[in-house]
């Protein structure tokens, strides 16, 4: 059966994302580490550590993962900011690390003024001196595939592919796949051979051993369109098949998909269970 679980409010604490998850039938759970919209948050305490972690194999909520920050932005041309970025960047993953959180997603940056080869090579520069500042830390980035809204670098998997093996340490960094981002960025998904085509090419490029997790989200924006707006799972424009395909694919079977989806549905109901419901009656019905 797939690992299925949902990003959750650490509000009251990170247990109460635990929580929250095991009350929606989670088998797993995303969190931000800190307030996603600051630069700062307070330092975890070891209680805080502490609690998370128990509540986390009380409830069996397993594969913890933690997103960062949507102000990094590693492909900046603005030295200032592409250093604030890289400092951010690494107290996300040593504030995962302390939670026993083994990855942390992030979106690759936007190259603004410059370019996307300039870009890239600014997010391979500043992976490459968090690596050299953290080299025994076991918490990992995941690179997340994007729209390619604006300037925004990683819609391509081949741009994922040029970040990644440029990198004095490959290894130490994996992928986070969103449906929704792929399916706006122009991957075909819903029809058979157009996902196992768009597998393939994930497979040339990334390598699929290097996919870690999947954002599953349906879109409200169309195939192609470059917007990134998450939808309930199968009320929008991708439907139900990419999701179906996505989840009967035996070689993804032992990845965790977190659900990004509006939290409650038009009458107010808690959305994640109907969508959880959704998921695993596409992934046990042929
Ligand atoms: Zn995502
Ligand atoms: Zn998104």
């Amino acid at each position: 059966m797939a690992i299925l679980g949902a990003h959750m409010s650490i509000a009251g604490g990170y247990h109460k994302a635990v929580e929250a998850a095991a009350k929606a039938g989670c088998d797993c759970v995303q969190i931000f580490t800190k307030n996603n919209s600051q630069w700062r948050g307070k330092p975890i305490t070891d209680d805080q550590a502490t609690i998370f972690k128990s509540a986390s194999s009380d409830l069996q909520i397993n594969h913890p993962i933690s997103h960062a920050s949507y102000l990094i932005n590693m492909a900046s041309p603005k030295d200032e900011l592409r250093k604030k970025s890289m400092d951010a960047m690494a107290i996300e993953l040593q504030r995962a690390c302390q939670l026993g959180i083994p990855y942390v997603v992030v979106h690759p940056g936007s190259f603004t003024t410059s370019d996307e080869s300039t870009g890239i090579n600014a997010i391979r520069q500043s992976i490459n001196q968090i690596h050299a500042q953290l080299p025994d830390l076991e918490t990992q980035i995941l690179l997340e595939n994007t729209a390619g809204q604006g300037t925004n670098l990683g819609w391509q998997f081949e741009q994922l592919e040029q970040m990644i093996h440029g990198l004095n340490e490959p290894n130490r960094v994996g992928v986070c796949i969103d449906t929704c981002h792929a399916f706006a960025a122009g991957y075909e998904l819903g029809n058979f051979d157009g996902y196992q085509n768009t597998i393939e090419k994930l497979d040339a490029t990334v390598g699929l051993q290097r996919i870690k997790a999947f954002h599953i989200n349906d879109s409200k924006k169309p195939f192609g369109s470059r917007r990134d707006r998450h939808e309930h799972i199968g009320e929008g424009e991708m439907g139900l098949e990419p999701f179906r395909n996505l989840l009967q694919d035996s070689r993804f079977r032992d990845i965790p998909m977190y659900l990004e989806t509006p939290k409650t549905d038009d009458e107010g109901n808690d959305a994640d269970v109907i969508n959880l419901k959704t998921l695993r009656g596409l992934a046990s019905t042929p």
